[in-house]
């Protein structure tokens, strides 16, 4: 019983202690990491977790200087937290981070090779045209 209110003292005390700590950054609108330093005394995170929904948890515990761990966050990885390994370009061989699985290619390269691709299409496209102008042509000659 005494043992409790000695542990719920010195939470409150901790609290306090927290709190005046906190005083000196109101105003924040950023976490800095002096910021987080000073207040924050270790985040742990815990490994990710797939659920049988499919859905990736992944358990972070924050303890904050002098009042220690105050609850759990459970946070949903975002397509972004799940960031694929770096990959090399299969072009230039520079290692980038692909935004897809299937990605071959880093962002420099992709914008050039879609940009041939799309040459590539307009001609062939071009080309397929005068093929059956020629066709038609020929139709016409053969006709009159
Ligand atoms: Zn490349």
């Amino acid at each position: 019983m005494s043992e409790t209110l000695a542990e719920s003292y010195e939470k409150s005390q901790g609290v306090r202690d927290f709190l005046s700590l906190i005083r000196n950054y109101q105003g924040i609108t950023e976490l800095d990491a002096t910021i987080v330093n000073a207040l924050i005394d270790k985040i742990l995170v815990s490994e990710r977790e797939k659920l049988s929904d499919g859905t990736v948890q992944q358990e972070i515990k924050i303890y904050y200087k002098f009042i220690g761990f105050v609850g759990e966050l459970h946070i949903t990885p975002t397509k972004r937290w799940t960031a694929l390994k770096p990959k090399n370009c299969t072009v230039c061989g520079v290692e980038y981070v692909p935004r897809s699985a299937i990605s071959k290619y880093c962002p420099e390269c992709r914008k050039r090779i879609r940009k041939a691709q799309e040459t590539e299409t307009k001609r062939r496209s071009r080309e397929r045209n005068r093929q059956v102008c020629i066709e038609l042509s020929a139709k016409n000659d053969r006709l009159m």
